[in-house]
């Protein structure tokens, strides 16, 4: 037999038949590979096992200025408010989190011995971000938020142009999502979304069982090894049964999850029974929620602490009162320049944020400070020629930067804005703009709440009689796009949550 083998391997159809042979292994790999890969199979669990244990070559620096000093810069310290305070079962809540966090979490401390790990307890969350840095710590924080209500481990998939923004948050052990993570960087991917995502699984199998007759149960279905959660704007009502406790008890089940979104979705967290009882006792004063997690979570990094800092001994720290202006035109084409400064400038005359410019010189004033922060420096030259240090009256203007447009993928450009984001949060005063995420994170972050100029927007034209700026009712941010179900005047829905000052269709945590 094994010589009428080698014959017929050596015979004249030889080629043929080892082409046919290559083929069919080809194919059995692939066929296999593709089931011990599917997110339904026991190995697949493997290789993000693997990963958890390898070790990067990242060194962990448990030195984080920011973390110790910046009691000294709170924006509340001259107005004598006191900063918010978390309460003890807050601080107790994430003291067990940095407990499971080094037990499950990647190794960063090499004394660690990985037989004292037992990944198969652990689950996780990764966080993929996009869009902008406002976005981004508004999406990182829900996402934190999420981990604590639910025990997983919160990794997240940063790029390069996220490097050394943030101190590493979890004492002993890194938030990185290691780099031998078998989907790195693809988890944002439309392939992955359509392969895995929750809206995905969902359809199909409501699907599946429409076929077959009869009502659909998630809570019926073993549950993958990884599910992706895609939450951006533009989530269709598959993705958004996510906020519906019906189904985050098979959510629970899934030891990987990939969170693909840029928003605060915490308002909609609140409107869950699953989750509502646990948050009341984190957070019994409902409407400091975004500015713990972020104190919590997001210190700036020694490198981007030595820039705030710098600048602000240099330029804000003699001033007896720090304003801020946060100017942000999505549609600098569309938007006249003329109409943006008329919102502002009817705004702060309106509430006497600043005196009026014919009056200043002739009073004796408190000295003042204002950092103008925009990507534009029209704003920062205009507001500098009205009361700028040649006005004599006691106030200065500054710009810490001006970078003409908003990049994607660049480090230093995000750098400047993580300045720009906490020079703000350390004003006495706050004047942002309506719908940017990026003034909701520095009125969070300062704990101040903020004069809302409502931007001309070309898409969405305001009546003329409406008012140039609203006073936040508090510093928690809004979320842009929550999904029906969670509006305050749907049945069912109980939640501290209310509409936007400055998008009607956006909710935010009001109360309590
Ligand atoms: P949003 O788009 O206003 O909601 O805020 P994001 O932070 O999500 O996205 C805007 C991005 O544009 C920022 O992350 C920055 O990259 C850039 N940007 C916008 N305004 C400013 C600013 O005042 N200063 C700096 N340095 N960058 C800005």
């Amino acid at each position: 037999m094994g010589r009428r083998l080698t014959e017929i391997l050596n015979s004249s159809s030889s080629g043929k038949f080892r082409l046919i042979l290559v083929a069919a292994f080809a194919v059995v790999s692939l066929l296999l590979a593709a089931a011990l890969l599917s997110p339904e199979s026991p190995f697949f669990y493997l290789p993000l096992r693997i990963a958890l244990s390898s070790r990067r070559p990242r060194i962990y620096d448990p030195t984080c200025d920011s973390r110790r000093d910046h009691h000294s810069y709170s924006a509340t310290k001259y107005h004598r408010t006191p900063s918010p305070q978390p309460s003890p079962y807050l601080l107790a809540k994430l003291r067990d989190y940095e407990d499971l966090h080094r037990r499950c979490g990647p190794l960063s401390d090499p004394t660690l011995n990985p037989q004292e790990f037992r990944t198969d307890d652990c689950k996780f969350v990764v966080y993929a971000p996009s869009q902008g840095l406002g976005n981004r710590i508004l999406g990182l924080s829900s996402t934190f938020l999420y981990a604590l209500l639910t025990n997983r481990v919160l990794l997240v998939e940063f790029g390069p142009d996220m490097e050394d923004l943030f101190c590493e948050p979890f004492p002993n052990s890194t938030w990185y999502l290691p780099e031998t993570f078998p989907f790195r960087f693809q988890l944002q991917t439309y392939r992955f979304r359509k392969a895995y995502s929750f809206g995905t699984l969902l359809q199909k199998k409501e699907e599946d069982q429409q076929k077959k007759g009869g009502k659909f149960s998630l809570l019926d279905s073993s549950a993958p090894a990884l599910l992706q959660i895609f939450l951006q704007d533009k989530y269709n009502d598959y993705d958004k049964l996510f906020f519906r406790d019906e189904n985050q008890g098979f959510v629970h089940r899934v030891p990987w999850l990939a969170l693909v979104h840029d928003g605060y979705f915490i308002p909609c967290l609140f409107q869950m029974q699953s989750f509502r009882s646990e948050l009341e006792k984190l957070f019994p004063d409902q409407e400091t929620v975004f500015h713990h997690l972020a104190k919590y979570l997001l210190s700036p990094s020694n490198e981007a602490w030595g820039h705030i800092t710098g600048f602000y001994e240099a330029y804000l720290a003699k001033a007896e009162e720090r304003i801020g202006y946060q100017i942000r035109v999505f549609e600098p084409k569309k938007t006249p320049f003329p109409a943006v400064m008329k919102q502002i400038m009817s705004c702060t005359q309106k509430h006497r944020i600043l005196p009026q410019s014919s009056e200043v010189a002739l009073r004796n004033e408190t000295s003042k400070s204002i950092l103008v922060a925009s990507l534009s420096r029209k704003y920062y030259e205009e507001i500098d020629s009205m009361y700028g240090e040649r006005s004599h009256c006691g106030i200065a203007v500054y710009q810490a930067s001006h970078e003409g447009k908003q990049h994607f993928g660049d480090n230093s450009h995000n750098m400047k804005a993580w300045m720009d984001i906490y020079l703000l949060s350390m004003s006495d005063v706050l004047v942002t703009s309506s719908m940017s995420t990026f003034g909701y994170v520095a009125a969070g972050i300062a704990g101040v709440r903020p004069w809302i100029v409502m931007i001309p927007d070309p898409y969405h034209p305001r009546g003329a009689d409406e008012p140039s700026c609203e006073r936040a009712v508090n510093i928690e941010p809004c979320f842009h796009f929550p999904p029906w179900f969670a509006y305050p005047d749907q049945p069912g829905t109980v939640g501290p949550v209310a509409r936007c000052e400055d998008v009607s269709w956006g909710l935010k945590i009001v109360g309590g």
